[in-house]
């Protein structure tokens, strides 16, 4: 029993000194855990990323815990009980009890317990739960995000492809366009030309300053100022679109014409922010423009401006507001006889001499003034800023001066010589039309009159010409209304006194103004035109008169029928004649046509060959009013004709003019010696025509025998006996 004693004391000690050593351990252990828990409360502890759920450690903390305590129960319970001196039965009692209470107490621990550690799994549970409906929101709108990403996205695919295609087109578009492209970014002030464009002016990339004063500096001096001010214009106007044409300079020195166009583009604030364009050049265009226009404007044999140009000028002249305080002159010039130029010494000579008067003219009429050949031989020129009429045929006279030099050609000398009209601006007028009419009147006065001269325009000439276009429109509607008539004058044969031929003379039957002369309506009718179907009628109507006096049994006399110039060049007049000769059965060495000299050397080449055919057929040809026009005697031989008509002027002096009787002698003499035969016109009294007799003179023809008279006068003067 001692032993047991010992035994239980041993063992008491040691469990007291084991609860004394373990106290500090455990206070150690619960502060440990208070701070754990204080810790642990937070969710956060656990909920942090480097935070580990070690299930191992766990378990074996809770089931030390349990061991520890259980161990501690049963040693100290039992040594408690042990030391209390109690009864077995009591012993047994509390022993149960004891048995009750450590199962309570270690059920109630390991509740703690566990109810600890899933009440934090729970917590934690409930937070990842929290955190995971967040998250999942999260996802949804990501998605959704995600989704309109993918639109986006998609969208974007698109527009990139777009633009990669209209890229592409652009830039094949550039390359292939003859055009460079220039974009001016103002706002950053640099200005892009495209590398083609570069290479087009002969430059390399990093040679142009991508400047817009680098643009500029290429552009041609002349042109600088006025492409800066359209350009300007252009970005104020705010509106449409960019287009001009100027040149620039090529890296060889030359320049090329460029058409540039482009649009801008304005902000808000209404400045522009960028223009762009294209350049494209129009070199080979302008060049060939330039050639058309020097075609249409400048006559090709002189490089004088022609008519077109010299209008064009003129208008703008005109129109020079500057120009209301001075005036200038017009000089219309026409060259003398050129047609004889052109005829004797052929068409070489005729452009060498308009050559000749067109460089006389570049040399002397320099700017302002200007020249230039209006049409054949006629040149016109315009002295600007003239203070009167005297200072304007001052300048005339000058420039005649050089004019008149005598001109060579063909180891021959010619004087050339102008009739000239002068206009005033504005005093004569004041538009282009009205001026060179003015001046084409005076200087037709002047041609009219002995030529190689000069005058001003006069409102007489205005109103002569007024006139002078009426009567044209008469004789256009009298033609219409056939208000002519055919007159016959005698040819007297001066030896027997017989009526050998009638000349026909045209006369026009005037409703208001009575019987109009030939001299006045002939020449007009020869510049109309009009003369092709009024000699039809003169030419078919005497014929036709001529037959019927045949049918009716009157001599046969000749005819003589007067042909104007015009038409013995044409080609048809050969089958006219022939064409009458043959209808009525005529014979036709009883015809004649009478030619004046003039209008045969009108075109001496073309009328010779149609009078050569005339004569061929038998028709006779008179050379008409002989001495008043160049009187060559070469004409006499060269010409196709089997009369000479000596002209009434030299028969109207043939008495009182010595010289004139000794001039009308010898034409008499030599025309006999070339076997033609002579006809002296306007005989009027019986000296004359004893004169002319004497000088063994073969017809005659005047008042002295007979007026011109109607076919019915003549009829009875036929079988008269005139001398
Ligand atoms: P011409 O052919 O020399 O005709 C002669 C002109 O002299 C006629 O004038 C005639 O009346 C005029 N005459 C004749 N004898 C005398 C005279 O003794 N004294 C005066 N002072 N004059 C005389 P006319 O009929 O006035 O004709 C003038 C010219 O008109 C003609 O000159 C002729 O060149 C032209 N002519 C007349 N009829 C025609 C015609 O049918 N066709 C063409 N192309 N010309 C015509
Ligand atoms: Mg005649
Ligand atoms: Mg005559």
């Amino acid at each position: 029993m001692k032993i047991i004693q010992s035994e239980m004391y041993i063992i008491h000690q040691l469990t007291e000194r084991a609860v004394i050593a373990l106290i500090p351990l455990f206070n150690k252990i619960r502060s440990y855990f208070k701070q754990d828990i204080n810790k642990k409360k937070d969710i956060g502890y656990y909920l942090r990323p480097n935070y580990k759920i070690r299930p191992n450690f766990e378990s074996m903390r809770i089931a030390f815990v349990y061991g520890i305590l259980g161990l501690l129960w049963i040693l100290l319970s039992d040594d408690l009980l042990g030391r209390i001196a109690l009864s077995a039965e009591v012993y047994r009692r509390i022993a149960l009890y004891k048995g009750w209470g450590y199962v309570l107490f270690t059920t109630l621990l390991i509740y703690l317990l566990v109810l600890e550690r899933l009440t934090i799994i729970k917590r934690m549970l409930r937070k990842i739960y929290e955190n995971f409906e967040d998250l999942s929101s999260a996802n949804e709108e990501l998605m959704v995000l995600e989704e309109e990403l993918r639109h986006q996205f998609d969208e974007l695919t698109v527009h990139r492809n777009a633009l990669s295609i209209s890229e592409q087109r652009y830039k094949l578009a550039v390359e292939g366009a003859d055009c460079g492209i220039w974009d001016w970014d103002i706002e950053n002030k640099v200005y892009y030309f495209s590398p083609k464009w570069k290479d087009y002016l002969g430059y390399q990339e990093e040679e142009i300053n991508n400047t817009f004063m680098g643009w500029i500096a290429l552009l041609h001096p002349e042109e600088k100022k006025e492409v800066i001010r359209k350009i300007r214009e252009y970005i104020n106007r705010k509106e449409g679109s960019y287009e001009d044409v100027y040149r620039m300079r090529c890296k060889c020195g030359s320049y090329k014409w460029v058409l540039s166009k482009g649009k801008a583009i304005w902000n808000e604030a209404g400045r522009v922010a960028r223009i762009a364009g294209s350049h494209t050049d129009i070199s080979e265009q302008k060049w060939t423009e330039e050639k058309l226009n020097s075609l249409v404007y400048f006559d090709a044999l002189t490089g004088l401006p022609n008519r077109l140009m010299f209008e064009d000028r003129l208008t703008k002249l005109i129109e020079d507001p500057s120009r209301a305080k001075h005036q200038f002159v017009l000089v219309y010039m026409d060259i003398d006889n050129f047609k004889n130029v052109n005829d004797t010494l052929g068409h070489f000579a005729g452009d060498m001499l308009l050559k000749h008067i067109a460089d006389i003219l570049k040399e002397q009429v320099a700017g302002p003034h200007m020249a230039a050949r209006l049409s054949g031989d006629e040149f016109a020129v315009v002295f600007d800023h003239i203070e009167d009429r005297q200072d304007a045929a001052h300048r005339v006279k000058a420039l005649l001066k050089h004019l008149r030099r005598p001109w060579h050609i063909q180891d021959q000398q010619f004087f050339i010589s102008f009739s000239i009209g002068i206009v005033l601006c504005p005093e004569h007028g004041s538009s282009v039309d009205q001026l060179l009419r003015c001046a084409d009147m005076a200087m037709y006065t002047v041609k009219k009159n002995m030529k190689d001269n000069y005058c001003f325009y006069k409102q007489e000439m205005r109103e002569k010409n007024l006139k002078h276009i009426k009567m044209i429109n008469e004789l256009r509607c009298a033609i219409e209304r056939q208000e002519f008539e055919l007159y016959y004058q005698p040819i007297i044969d001066l030896t027997s006194g017989e009526v050998t031929s009638a000349e026909a003379l045209i006369r026009w039957i005037h409703p208001e103004r009575g019987m109009v002369s030939p001299m006045e309506f002939i020449p007009m009718a020869e510049e109309t035109g009009l003369i092709y179907p009024l000699g039809a009628w003169v030419l078919e109507t005497a014929l036709k008169q001529k037959k019927e006096w045949e049918d009716r049994g009157y001599p046969h006399i000749k005819i003589s029928i007067n042909v104007s110039g015009k038409r013995v060049t044409q080609e048809e007049f050969i089958d006219e004649v022939r064409q009458l000769l043959d209808d009525l059965q005529i014979k036709c060495n009883e015809v004649q046509i009478e030619v004046t000299e003039t209008a045969v050397m009108e075109d001496i080449r073309a009328s010779t060959r149609i009078l050569k055919e005339i004569k061929d057929m038998g028709v006779k040809i008179a050379l008409d009013d002989f001495g008043t026009g160049y009187s060559s005697l070469t004409y006499l031989q060269k010409l196709p004709i089997d009369s000479v008509k000596l002209d009434r002027d030299f028969i109207k002096n043939i008495l009182e003019d010595p010289q004139g009787s000794v001039i009308v002698e010898s034409i008499i003499e030599l025309t006999q010696k070339l076997n033609l035969e002579i006809v002296a016109e306007g005989i009027e009294t019986k000296e004359q025509l004893e004169l002319l007799k004497r000088n063994n003179c073969h017809y005659g023809q005047g008042y002295l025998f007979s007026k011109p008279v109607p076919k019915e006068g003549l009829e009875d003067l036929m079988f008269v006996r005139h001398i």
